[in-house]
């Protein structure tokens, strides 16, 4: 083993060893590195239309495509995009919306959408064909989220404001380090305008313990076992964690909702940085 103690085989030995340090960090570092998102915060990008589902009489889930099957969208959680589309009078509308899917479904996203009659984004999505393509913009928002942070959220939904909600939800429910409760009070119309009701059924059965749902209903059907009418300020008492400084109460739904419900928590004790609303 004499010839490794001459100089040149020492030399090309430490270069060696350095190539191959070198190279395990780079391929550490590239390892390790999360995928690039696809989102521009400034500008607006062109997203195709895959699939698209109809839910209900007036609800579509929209389904588009990332640009390779391994991209993915890259909206850190509880925050939303902006979508750019045309109303019926061909004039330029932009609105927020939450897409349902998050950075572990690869290769795409989705949006559920409720369409009003009259609304100018709702004519957009209306006469929206799989193979059109869609300007999204973001991320967008002033909801951050990082796991611990509160011990507890209580959230307040109203119609297509669950969308929101059930993107935090997930993200906390799906990741087993996250021990965050999370109780929600969902309220509709009718039965058949509830959104996501198999997906929120399913996080009820499947987290029970961190989980809970309370469905309201203005009309309610027969033998309907949740809440009906308005959602009132003793079901926030029995359904959402009290005032306390490591929870937090998220709200997002039709304006008057989220005014009605911003009184009730005020009366309940709630101090101002225990709630958020989208
Ligand atoms: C953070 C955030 C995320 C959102 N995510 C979603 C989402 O994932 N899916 C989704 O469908 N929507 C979502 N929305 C709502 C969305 O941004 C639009 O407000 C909604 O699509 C209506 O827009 P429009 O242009 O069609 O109606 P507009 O032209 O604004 O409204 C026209 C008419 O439609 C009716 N209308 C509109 N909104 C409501 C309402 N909330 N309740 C009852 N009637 C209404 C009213 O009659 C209104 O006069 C989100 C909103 C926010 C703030």
């Amino acid at each position: 083993m004499d010839f490794l103690e001459t100089p040149d085989i020492q030399i090309l030995l430490g270069v060696a060893v350095a190539l191959v340090v070198i190279g395990a960090s780079a391929f550490y570092i590239y390892a390790s590195k999360k995928p690039k998102g696809c989102l521009d915060p400034e500008n607006f990008k062109e997203f195709k239309l895959v699939k698209r589902t109809q839910l209900s009489h007036n609800v579509a889930k929209f389904t588009f495509e990332l640009p390779t099957p391994t991209s993915v969208l890259g909206l850190p959680i509880g925050q939303h995009i902006s979508c750019r589309g045309k109303d019926s009078q061909g004039e330029d509308v932009i609105k927020p919306y939450t897409p349902t899917t998050l950075d572990s479904d690869v290769g795409y996203f989705e949006l559920v959408i409720k369409m009003y009659p009259q609304g100018r984004m709702s004519h957009h999505f209306r006469e929206m064909r799989v193979g059109d393509y869609f300007a999204v913009k973001g991320p967008k928002g002033r909801f951050r989220y990082q796991p611990g942070q509160v011990r507890a959220f209580g959230m307040l939904a109203g119609g297509s404001g669950i969308t929101p909600m059930f993107q935090v939800a997930r993200a906390i429910l799906e990741n087993p380090k996250d021990k965050t409760v999370v109780h929600l009070i969902y309220a509709n119309v009718t039965h058949e305008d509830i959104l996501l009701k198999n997906e929120l059924d399913g996080l009820a059965t499947n987290y029970p313990d961190c989980f809970k749902v309370f469905f309201v209903l203005n009309e309610a059907p027969e033998g309907w076992n949740g809440g009906v009418g308005y959602v009132t300020k003793e079901m926030i008492q029995a359904h959402l964690p009290a005032a306390s400084p490591d929870i937090q109460i998220l709200r997002c739904g039709p304006p008057p909702m989220n005014k009605a419900m911003a009184a009730y928590l005020e009366a309940l004790g709630y101090a101002p940085e225990m709630l958020f609303q989208f």
